[in-house]
């Protein structure tokens, strides 16, 4: 048996060991032993005196040293205030993709009305753990949210995300806009795609580029810019907008700017950039026009 407070100590230099940054490896290992041990933030900051085994933390420890994402040792991570299920079989969501959701939500004033019959619809194209979809369901309730993904194990994490959170979300498998009913229309489409050049792979961190998924993270194309997905939404999304929908996307670092002259290329018109907290344009919004002529 050890001491929490030793076991802390050496757990936080074990990780640093291991390659994680000082600050970080502190915060990790105490939410290592906190999951291990199932105690609370003031448990552990209360008695540093409590005797703990030590082999049931080894190998949560010894996974994060192996630099597994922490999220997928813990199972959950935060987005946007709710706690989602997370598994490898989908990209760990990220504090960026908020940008997406706050930009969503500012929406409303400048959506057009859908027709009289219809109830506003929004997609979310390749939902992975459903983050932004099952975010926004739970935000506009009135609005009915769609969401795809080629992988099914990914969708059975974005199913249980939504369950949770008691999220109706109508989730559909395949590819971009592929699976959904033909006459299906939205006001919105939102998509994360993967947007990592192939080539780009080598300067990913080993918590991405080893341990997360490849389809969540690359684009399909080898050889291609990233920008793939960018290209295929751009020419398949507009049709099934309603007349003024707008169709959102995060970005990677770099690729605002092609990504708006697809839009722009495409018919789409109003398009803005958005800069994430870091300064770095990360989200593009277009917008159809208000007559429809598809
Ligand atoms: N939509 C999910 C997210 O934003 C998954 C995105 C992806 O897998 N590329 O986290």
């Amino acid at each position: 048996m050890v001491a929490l407070r030793d076991l802390l100590i050496a757990s936080t230099q074990r990780l640093t060991d291991a390659g994680i940054a000082a600050d970080e490896a502190r915060t990790e290992a105490r939410l290592l032993l906190q999951h291990a041990f199932g105690l609370t933030r003031e448990q552990l900051i209360l008695r540093p005196d409590l005797e703990l085994d030590s082999s049931v933390l080894e190998p949560l420890l010894a996974r994060r040293a192996s630099r597994e994402p922490l999220a997928y040792i813990l199972g959950e991570r935060g987005f946007y205030g709710l706690s989602f299920r997370v598994t490898p079989a989908v990209l760990i969501p990220r504090p960026e993709t908020e940008l997406l959701v706050e930009a969503v939500i500012n929406l409303p004033a400048r959506l057009g009305s859908p027709p009289s019959g219809f109830a506003k619809g929004l997609l979310d194209i390749g939902t992975g753990s459903g983050c932004i979809a099952v975010t926004l369901a739970k935000l506009l309730p009135d609005v009915q949210v769609w969401a795809t993904d080629i992988s099914e194990a990914a969708l059975d994490v974005a199913r249980e995300n939504a369950a949770r959170h008691g999220a109706a979300v109508t989730f559909c498998l395949g590819d971009l806009l592929a699976p959904l009913p033909p006459e299906q229309r939205f006001e919105i489409v939102v998509s994360n795609p993967p947007y990592i050049a192939p080539a780009d792979a080598k300067t990913l961190e080993p918590e991405v580029g080893v341990f997360e998924p490849h389809t969540a993270l690359f684009d399909p194309i080898s050889g291609s810019d990233g920008l793939t997905l960018y290209r295929r939404l751009a020419s398949e999304a507009p049709a099934r907008l309603r007349p003024s929908g707008w169709l959102m996307v995060e970005v990677g670092q770099g690729q605002a700017e092609a990504v708006a002259r697809l839009f722009a290329d495409a018919g789409l018109t109003n398009i803005e950039v958005r800069e994430d907290l870091a300064g770095t344009p990360r989200v593009v919004l277009a917008q159809k026009s208000g007559l429809d002529r598809t």
